[in-house]
Order: structure tokens, then sequence, then C-alpha cells
């Protein structure tokens, strides 16, 4: 519609029409009396005049989708993604808490204390050892998302390893939002069989106690904890994290999910778990580096992710 002051007084006095766009009798409800604006329905005619910038029921976004927000929360474009996470227990979903589907994660409707912990099973009331009681754990969905959205196929691989439905060893995840002088921007422990958290001692290359171990060999119960803050504080302009120092610029997000990713491996790493058990029960070891095989890959995933930027 035009606007008072781009019509003379007198000059559309020839047509009294209240359906012609250009009489100055025209009256879109008096001609359109269904229409929308007007309290009823919506016209076909109307529909079609939506893209006329000059019509009444004009809507700038149903005619230009790409410059409006979707409200589509499957939309990575609009501002209502992503959608609401209503966990149901599925426990295939990496999002749940009761994800993965396993006897030994205490979140999964097949949670088996007496099979993946026979000691708690020894009397006739089972106790619960040493898992937390089947709570969300909602810093590993994030972490896991994170990794899921980024490019790097090594690290998405990793997770996927980690969390494979098929894989006993639990991973519980924190995220520390506060600045730790620990010089640490992620790190990984493991319980013993006390339901004791063991730190790693870097003097004797090992950890200050006798991890519990699954029949494979892998840990029983690991805690990944990822200080985000740290990470945070070690942004410049070349970057965030040790990529920097590699000539490789990172973002905080990139940062934190390849740092998510390492310490997945070192509770994947089975060939140095094993290596490190036998180390430490005297038998024949290869003396494996505790980041032989982490330190590759952690190069691959920076890699990856500098590569698709
Ligand atoms: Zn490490």
């Amino acid at each position: 519609m035009g606007y008072a002051g781009d019509v003379y007084e007198g000059e559309k006095q020839d047509s009294n029409d209240v359906c012609d766009k250009n009489s100055a009798a025209y009256d879109f409800c008096k001609c359109y009396p269904d229409a929308v604006t007007c309290n009823t329905i919506d016209l076909p005619e109307i529909v079609i005049d939506k893209c006329d910038p000059e019509n009444v029921n004009y809507d700038f976004c149903k005619c230009n989708p790409g410059w409006c927000d979707s409200g589509d929360c499957n939309d990575p474009f609009s501002y209502t993604y992503p959608c609401p996470y209503d966990d149901i227990g599925d426990c295939t979903d990496p999002r749940s808490y009761a994800y993965p589907c396993d006897p030994c994660n205490s979140g999964s409707i097949d949670y088996d204390a007496c099979l993946c912990d026979p000691a708690s099973c020894d009397g006739e009331t089972p106790t619960d050892s040493q898992d937390p009681p089947a709570e969300p754990d909602p810093e590993k969905i994030l972490l896991v998302e994170l990794i899921n959205k980024l490019c790097s196929g090594t690290m998405k691989a990793q997770v996927a390893k980690a969390f494979d439905n098929n894989r006993l060893s639990k991973i519980e995840v924190r995220i520390v939002d506060e600045f730790i002088d620990n010089g640490l921007l992620g790190l990984h422990q493991v319980y013993d069989n006390n339901g004791k958290l063991l730190e790693w001692d870097n003097t004797k290359n090992d950890f200050n106690g006798t991890p519990s171990y699954l029949p494979d060999g892998s840990y029983s119960n690991a805690v990944i904890t990822i200080y985000r803050e740290n990470i945070r504080q070690t942004c410049t302009s070349d970057g965030c994290g040790n990529a920097q120092y590699y000539g490789i610029n990172m973002t905080l997000e990139e940062s934190v999910a390849s740092t998510f990713s390492h310490e997945l491996n070192h509770n994947t790493d089975l060939e140095f778990i094993i290596d490190l058990r036998n180390r430490r029960e005297g038998k024949s070891s290869q003396n494996i580096d505790p980041h032989q095989n982490i330190t590759p890959q952690e190069e691959q995933v920076w890699n990856e992710l500098n590569n698709c930027n």
C-alpha cells in the first residue's frame, strides 16, 4: 500500500471501486471481507498476494524464507535449534543417561549389578559398590554432541569406540568451568576395586594404586575431567589449546572437543593399559609411553579440524 502523501488530493476521484487499488475508494476489507486481517479466513487470492509488497497481507518471511528464522528446531540456522531433548531412557541414544545399553551401565534398563560386579552380590542383598545412581550425564551428552557436530572423523570414531554399546568400561564426564591451577586441560582417572578414584603419578608413570579391571583388560570405571576454563585461558590470537604451538589455530570448542577425545583415548588404548598392568605386575612389558598411541591420533584430529575450517 502507498502511504499518505504520495497521492494528491482529488487525483483518484474518477473511480469509486473499493477493489481498485488505484482508486481513492480502495478498501481492502470491503473488497475482501473474508480476509485474515478482517477477522475471517484467508482467501486464495490473498495467499497469492502475500508476496506482493504492496498488499496489506504481504508476508515477508513466507515470500523470502531464506531471510527469516524458520522456527524449526531441527534447522541449525534457527534460533530454536536444537530441539529440547526429552530423555525417555533410550539406551541407544548417546544423549540419554541410559546410554549405552549394557549390563554395567547403571543408567541402562539392562543394568545387572551381579553380572558386572559379582563382589557386590556375595550376600543375599546386592549392594551397589561404586556405581553412581542412575542420573543423566549432561556433560557427556554435551561433549558427544559437540564432537559429532565438528568435522573430525577421527574424533567421531573415538567417541563411538569409547561409548560403544558392547564396551563395559564406564566413563563419567565432568566439565570444570572455573580456573584450576593444575596445568591441565583434561584428566583421565580410574577407580580401584574399593571405589577410590586414583591419581596418575608422573614419577612412577603409573596410577597411585591398582585400577579395577574388566575381564578384557580395560578399566571398569573411569572419570574424565575437562578443565574448560583452563583451556579458555590458553586461547590467544593463534588459537586455543596445545595445537597453537604446532601452528594450528583451533577455536575454544574445537580444543575442548579434541581434549575430550584425547582423554577418551586414555580409556580405550588397550595396548597401553595392558602393558602398564604387566609392568606393574612384573610381567613382560614393552614399557609403552602413556601417550605413544595418543599423540599421533591427537595430531590427526588437529589436522582434520584445521583442514575443514
Ligand atoms: Zn594424556
